[in-house]
Parts: structure tokens; sequence; C-alpha cells
């Protein structure tokens, strides 16, 4: 057993002689009293992390912070956008994220039809059902406005309705410390709204998740059927820990997306592995203006540029201006790192 009262004389003591030095001007120390932190129990239960109006183009950043922190989400999805970004949603489930349906265009839902609600929210059903082969469980109704109309539409498509029990106002430029802030004030159970592609709650995850750890509180998953924050049910796997299908070869394969009439687009396809580098090859005066789903750089003209996962899967796109020369189209190579 420690004895408690000598190392209760020897902190004093510190403190005595730290205020002593504070007091002189020489220097601040902070004296740390308590147990060393410990692995968090979960012994305070279990709390719904949020993210709404995703996919975004920022979708792979927020999932590698929440990887990288250790904790699941649920990630309220605009349907056009899972139509718009498919495989950013496949890299949400892959990272270990629930997914919930948060209708097709984002309207003021209350003052919809029931025809207008019900095709808002089947059409999302069905986008995330066909690219995660499960459909969603969970609904939030775009500003958290509902009504009577709404809510029977939800259970005739099975979906339970979520709201939020705290606003982390990050749609409304709350500071980080303030989003911090929101997240600490949540209890057992409870719910936080945040969003996909806000770069303040992105700063805030790794305070976010040390609070929680310090509460002995975990992210949990939102139950479908009391609609409260519950420990992950094993129904959808863990992310992996390790990125399976590392090294080797690979092998990138382009697909011509649109045509405009000054640029066109490009898919490019990856197989073999989850950490390819790519390299695209473009012929001048064309040039690439824009990419999505890969971290890329380029070399010094600007001519080649190199592309890898940015957790969105591997599949990577990009924009190519004609600036003139409306035949060439690029080349790609693909190496593992
Ligand atoms: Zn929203």
């Amino acid at each position: 057993m420690p004895d408690v009262r000598r190392l209760t004389k020897r902190l004093m003591v510190a403190a005595a002689a730290a205020s002593t030095l504070v007091a002189a001007g020489a220097v601040t120390i902070a004296v740390t009293t308590g147990t060393a932190s410990a692995a968090n129990t979960c012994s305070a239960g279990y709390v719904g992390i949020t993210f709404d109006d995703g996919p975004t183009g920022s979708t792979g950043t927020l999932l590698s912070t929440l990887r990288n922190n250790g904790i699941r989400a649920t990630l309220f999805n605009i349907g056009q956008n899972v139509q718009g970004n498919p495989s950013a949603v496949q890299a949400e489930v892959a990272a270990g994220m629930w997914i919930g349906n948060h209708s097709w265009t984002h309207p003021h839902l209350i003052q919809e039809s029931q025809a207008q609600i019900q095709s808002e929210l089947s059409q999302t059903q069905n986008a995330i059902r066909s690219v995660t082969g499960t459909a969603p469980r969970l609904f939030r109704p775009p500003f958290g406005e509902t009504n009577g109309t709404l809510k029977s539409v939800e259970s005739s498509l099975g979906l339970t309705e979520i709201i939020w029990d705290v606003d982390s106002q990050d749609w409304n430029g709350a500071s980080t410390s303030a989003i911090v802030a929101a997240n600490a004030r949540l209890t057992n159970g409870q719910i936080i709204l945040m969003h996909d592609g806000i770069q303040n709650t992105l700063n805030a995850i790794p305070q976010i998740v040390a609070g929680l750890n310090s509460r002995n509180l975990c992210a949990g998953m939102i139950s479908p059927t009391t609609g409260r924050a519950v420990a992950p049910d094993g129904a959808q796997p863990p992310p992996p820990t390790t990125a399976p299908g590392g090294g080797g070869s690979c092998t990138a394969t382009m697909v011509p997306g649109t045509v405009f009439g000054d640029r066109y687009n490009t898919t490019v396809n990856v197989t073999g592995s989850n950490t390819w580098i790519v390299t695209v090859t473009i012929t001048p005066p064309q040039k690439i203006s824009s990419t999505w789903n890969a971290s890329v750089s380029w070399d010094s003209t600007g001519n080649i540029m190199t592309a890898r996962p940015n957790g969105s899967g591997n599949s990577f796109g990009f924009t190519t201006m004609f600036n003139g020369n409306s035949s060439a189209r690029p080349r790609v190579s693909c190496r593992t790192s």
C-alpha cells in the first residue's frame, strides 16, 4: 500500500518550492499529481461522435485523423455526395465508421411534400446500399428539422431519427477550442453534431479524444433501437490496425471520364496494393487543374504528377485542361512504397 501521507507531504514540499520560484519570477513549474494516465476502460460509457454532410473533398483527411486517434464515428452522408464520390463512402466503411442517411439534397424537409420527402430519403438509402451493401438504419434530418410527415416516412424505411444532444456549432464558425469544449459536455449515451469538411473540427479531434479518454468515455455506435450511443455491437467489423495489401506490385488503369469543351476528366483505378504511388504524365500545353481522392505532388515542369492514397480508397481522379490540344491523353504508371 503506498504511503499516502508521505507522498502528500512530498507534493506539498514540491508545490511550496514551485510557488517560491514563481514568486521570485525565476521559472514556472507545473506540479502534477495523481496517477499516470491509464488506458481508457470505457467505464463511464459511450458517446456518439457524428459528422454530417459528407462525403466531401476532405473525407480522406477526416478518416485518417479519426483512425490515427483511434476512434470511430457515425457519418451522416448526403445522398448526392455519395453518388458523386462512392469510393469515399467505401473508405468510410473500411475505416470502421457507421453510415447514416442525411437526405439526398439537404433541403428543409418540413417544407416538402410527403412524396418529396420519400424521394429524398429513399434515393439516399439506395445510393448508400449500392455502394456499401447495407442500407442505413439511422437518419438525421437536415437542420434537425422534423415533423409527423417526415417521421412516418422514416419509419416506413426502417430509419431511426437521430438529432443531437450537443451542437458543436462547427457549422457556425466555432473555434477549435470551442468544439473541444462542446465535446467535453457529453455524458453517457449522448450524441454531438459536427461536420465533415471543416478545418477547425479536424484540428479538434486529437483533443476531443484526449478529453474522452481522461473521462473514461468511449466513442460508440448509435443504437437504431434506442437512438442513444452504445458500445459497438460487432455488426460492422472494426477497422484493420494495419492496412492490408501493402507492398508488392500494382496496376493503374485509366478510365476516360466526361469531356467538356475546354477540359476532360480521368479516373485511375489501382489494383494490387493499398500503398501505391501512381505517376501521371501529361502532354503540354495540357495541364491538370484539379484532383480528387489522392494526395498529389508535382515535378518542376508541372507535367508529371505523383499521386498517393489519401484514405479515399484505391481510385482517384483529375481534370485536365486542353489548352488547345484536345487529342493527347495522360500516361500512368504504378509502383508501391
Ligand atoms: Zn447537414
